[in-house]
């Protein structure tokens, strides 16, 4: 038996069409930052970590002056993974495995807090975030991944567990290498975290790109292919950053129900 259990990493402020683009510019959105833990009878994966506490006191020292003129950080006390964690009796000891769908600082802000896990990254995930120079997106300072983690280095689809119940698969064109996850929980029942591949329902539904991404027809063509398993296949869809889906989605301590 799988379980799925929804953790609040985080809420953010910023410009609603930074995520339509087809929107006109201005208008404040609060939006949470999703972490999804599976738990599984050979471990337990944590499908992103969020963004990191201290961005609460310290934003600029955090996510750097310029995205903290662009990005408000609505985080309360207890808005991140490792308080949710503790929530449901689990601390870093406990996940086996972290997943980070990509790079960006509001998902792998607490990869620091799991010296001890597996960590599930694409290649092209970690080439990008990690070229001299930098790419636009990352963080320069890298200081949300770039720590002495075991980053298990993917090149497309990862089946976690070996049984098929949590496959984790390229998505890529928000960056070079995101993914998603797919989670069966037997019966014919599927659960997909796009992640930022699709930011919000309305993102799927009317097949509008946010501002902020890599390569429009790349992401696109991840938009089609999500659509199609939830259109065709039945899957449940979890976006990425929907105030709200989050707001009608049953958070941890409790399962989530699919
Ligand atoms: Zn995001």
């Amino acid at each position: 038996m799988v379980e799925v259990f929804a953790l609040c990493g985080g809420y953010l402020e910023l410009d609603r069409a930074s995520m339509l683009a087809d929107l006109e510019a201005g208008q404040p959105w609060t939006v949470p930052v999703g972490c999804y833990l599976v738990v599984h009878p050979r471990g337990r994966l944590l499908f992103d970590t969020g963004v990191h506490c201290s961005t609460m006191t310290d934003p600029v020292g955090r996510m750097g002056a310029e995205r903290a003129k662009r990005i408000g950080v609505k985080s309360r006390p207890g808005d991140d993974v490792v308080s949710q964690l503790a929530t449901m009796g689990l601390d870093h000891q406990d996940i086996t495995h972290v997943a980070n769908s990509h790079l960006h600082f509001d998902h792998c802000g607490a990869n620091e807090s799991f010296p001890r896990a597996e960590f599930l990254v694409q290649k092209a995930e970690l080439t990008a975030a990690r070229r001299p120079g930098g790419t636009p997106g990352y963080n320069p300072s890298a200081i949300d991944y770039e720590h002495p983690l075991n980053y298990h280095q993917l090149d497309g689809e990862h089946d976690v567990f070996g049984d098929g119940s949590a496959v984790l698969f390229p998505t890529y064109g928000h960056t070079p290498g995101h993914q998603s996850l797919r989670v069966s929980q037997g019966k014919g029942s599927l659960l997909v975290f796009a992640a930022d591949a699709c930011y919000t329902r309305e993102n799927m539904d009317r097949d509008v790109l946010p501002r902020i991404l890599w390569d429009a027809p790349t992401m696109s063509t991840s938009l089609a292919e999500l659509r199609a398993l939830r259109d065709r296949k039945g899957a449940t869809m979890v976006y990425g950053h929907d105030p709200e889906q989050w707001r009608a989605m049953v958070h941890a301590p409790a399962p989530l129900r699919a």
